[in-house]
C-alpha cells in the first residue's frame, strides 16, 4: 500500500503490505511482539520487543499487525540515514512506544522535526470499540483530546488510536507537511487487509522500512 509522496530525508523503501503482497516481498522476523513499549536495534536474531531501529543500509525492519497500528520513522542523525518501525496497538501508544521511538531518535543526535513519518492501516474509530478503561487510560495521555472517543452504536466507547498517536507526534514536534500516514480501516476493508476484530487469528500485514 502505498505511502503518498511527501520529502524524504534520505532514499528508502517503506510501505504497509496488503494481502496482495506475496510473502517474498516481506522483510525477515526480527521481533517477537509483546504489547510493550521497548525499543531495540535491529539485529538477524528475533528480539522481545515492539519497535526496531536501524542505521544499517539494505537492513529491512518491520512489524506484524492485523488491527494495531504500524508506525514508520525515517530521519538523519549526525549526518546518517536512521529509520524505525513501532507496533502501537492502545497498550503500547498508552505506555508511549511513540515517544519512546522518538527519544532513541534525539537520543543519537536527531531533531524530532526533521522525521518523515507514517502511520499504516489499523482498526479505525469506525470499528474500535473498547471498554470505558481503555479510554480511562488513553485520557491520561498528555495529548488527549475528548475528541478522540465517542460513544458507538452499543454504547461502548470507541477510541480513535490513530488520533491519539497522531496527536502524540504532533506534541512531541513531529512536521505536519512529513506525515505519510495511511488512513484506512483494516475492519472496513476484508478484500485487502486483516483484522483481528474481524475474525483472522493469524493473518498479519507489515509496516516496514529500509535505508537504500
Ligand atoms: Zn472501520
Amino acid at each position: 500500500m502505498l505511502i503518498p509522496g511527501i520529502p524524504l530525508p534520505f532514499p528508502l523503501t517503506w510501505g504497509f503490505t496488503t494481502k496482495e503482497d506475496p510473502d517474498s516481498a516481506l522483510p525477515p522476523v526480527r521481533l517477537k511482539q509483546v504489547h510493550g513499549c521497548d525499543l531495540v536495534e535491529a539485529g538477524e536474531q528475533i528480539q522481545h520487543a515492539d519497535g526496531l531501529w536501524t542505521r544499517t543500509p539494505g537492513l529491512a525492519i518491520g512489524v506484524q499487525v492485523a488491527d494495531c497500528v504500524p508506525v514508520l520513522l525515517a530521519g538523519v542523525v549526525r549526518g546518517r540515514p536512521w529509520a524505525a518501525a513501532l507496533h502501537a496497538g492502545w497498550r503500547g501508544t498508552v505506555a508511549g512506544i511513540l515517544r519512546r521511538g522518538i527519544a532513541v531518535f534525539t537520543g543519537q543526535g536527531g531533531r524530532p522535526e526533521d522525521l518523515a513519518w507514517a502511520l499504516g492501516p489499523a482498526i479505525l474509530k469506525c470499528h474500535f470499540e473498547v471498554g470505558g478503561e481503555v479510554v480511562a487510560a488513553a485520557r491520561r495521555d498528555p495529548a488527549w483530546r475528548e475528541d478522540l472517543a465517542a460513544p458507538g452504536p452499543r454504547g461502548r466507547p470507541h477510541l480513535d488510536l490513530h488520533g491519539l498517536l497522531r496527536a502524540q507526534a504532533l506534541d512531541l514536534g513531529l512536521d505536519p507537511a512529513r506525515d505519510g500516514s495511511v488512513v484506512v480501516c483494516t475492519f472496513c476493508s476484508p478484500e485487502l487487509l486483516h483484522s483481528y476484530r474481524r475474525g483472522d487469528r493469524h493473518g498479519r500485514q507489515w509496516g516496514w522500512i529500509r535505508i537504500d
